[in-house]
């Protein structure tokens, strides 16, 4: 297992996570060997949304005797009546079920304390000016939690999220299909077919595209939920490419995206558990979803970089995708970020090494003009 540093928070997270949600409604005996399986395997950070109060009782018996090895996302707002999940705003229910969350969890904090599924302007303002975000500072400042996060589906709510300065954690669902999406594509959408039958839809959305950037830029770890939509990716009839990626394509692209630190992998038996893990393990020929996304119209790039080093090797050793990504940072802010120029010094090899051999852009499947953008790298960061 690998592991990424969530941002801000310092946390350090398992670059495969795993998310829990399939595990309810399923017997105590299977929900064990998977959770102690995980740990065993280096996955240490869960999201446990659910709020039905068996699976979380069994979540925390599973973890017992374990629970400083996991790192926990517990959601403020995902609540339970009538025998099922709901999502609430009233600070009542939203206390009860976080307090529920802890004691069924049987721990006395929680490392990110997620404010559960914000997905409409409407919504942030009520969540944001309220008391759910009083709330969950009032959590942070007694050390109940560790770190505030938010899940949401929507990249120009997100983006108003990060900017607050608020969040330092954002639980986005991500991957190569959704980020084709206008951003104001409602959640249910994203799981009809029809939704990516739209012909206009080329290359990455803008907004997206600019979340994942001020993400990285301000230091808000992302992890990632729907990596492979759904199970919709895996399959050639219902992938909106018209071909079915693997598991491992679509974890490595969204490991790929700035800020990313861990994908949430839904994971229900061992088989499952085993696969993903072992990511780290597969050939990089395996993971490599460049050559097949390039050959997807609507993934149509025009020279973007997609930070996958598929034109590696460089025989001056340079990520050719990490300068990119620090590039394409650089170039959307009026001031290159602090944290953007540490990163980019800490590399081993700059654009300024660049010899401009050629090799990478016969090698790149998105038409990347490389030699250019290594010298406009040395002109921004100056080495
Ligand atoms: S230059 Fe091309 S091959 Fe290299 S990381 Fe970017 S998109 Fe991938
Ligand atoms: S052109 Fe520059 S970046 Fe590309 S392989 Fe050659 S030395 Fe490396």
């Amino acid at each position: 297992m690998e592991y990424r540093t969530l941002g801000r928070t310092g946390i350090k997270v398992s670059q495969i996570g795993f998310g829990c949600e399939h595990l309810q409604g399923k017997p105590y005996e299977e929900i064990e060997p998977l959770i102690r399986g995980a740990l065993d395997r280096g996955i240490n950070i869960f999201d446990m949304f659910m709020s039905q109060p068996q699976v979380r009782t069994d979540l925390g018996k599973a973890l017992a005797g374990r629970r400083e090895q996991a790192v926990l996302q517990g959601h403020i707002g995902a609540c339970w009546e009538d025998g099922q999940y709901v999502r609430s705003r009233d600070i009542g229910k939203c206390r009860a079920f976080f307090e529920d969350f802890m004691e069924r969890l049987q721990t006395s904090y929680v490392d990110i304390g997620m404010i559960h599924y914000v997905d409409d302007d409407k919504d942030f303002d009520g969540v944001f000016n309220g008391p759910v975000m009083e709330y969950a500072k009032e959590l942070k400042a007694k050390g109940t939690i560790r770190a505030i996060g938010m899940s949401s589906h929507n990249p120009a709510v997100a983006l108003r999220a990060v900017k607050t300065g608020l969040v330092d954690v954002l639980m986005f669902s991500l991957n190569p299909a959704y980020d084709l999406l206008p951003e104001d594509t409602l959640c249910d959408d994203l799981f009809v077919k029809d939704t990516f039958q739209n012909p206009s839809l080329s290359g990455v959305n803008p907004i997206r595209a600019e979340l994942y950037q001020a993400c990285e830029a301000l230091g808000v770890g992302i992890t990632v939920m729907k990596g492979l939509g759904a199970g919709m990716l895996l399959n050639e009839k219902a992938s909106p490419f018209g071909f079915a990626l693997t598991v491992e394509q679509c974890i490595h692209y969204a490991l790929t995206r700035p800020a990313v630190c861990s994908v949430m992998a839904g994971m229900s038996n061992m088989k499952q558990l085993e696969r993903t893990a072992g990511y780290f393990e597969t050939p990089e020929e395996d993971k490599d979803f460049a050559k097949v996304l390039s050959t997807a119209p609507k993934f149509s790039m025009k020279g973007k970089c997609m930070y996958c080093n598929h034109c590696l090797p460089c025989p001056a050793q340079i990520d050719i995708a990490q300068v990119n990504k620090f590039l394409d940072l650089a170039l959307a802010s009026d001031s290159v970020p602090d944290t953007v120029r540490q990163h980019y010094a800490s590399l081993s090899a700059h654009g300024g090494d660049c010899m401009a051999c050629g090799s990478c852009e016969g090698n790149c499947p998105f038409g990347v003009q490389v030699i250019q953008r290594m010298e406009k790298a040395k002109e921004i960061f100056g080495v």
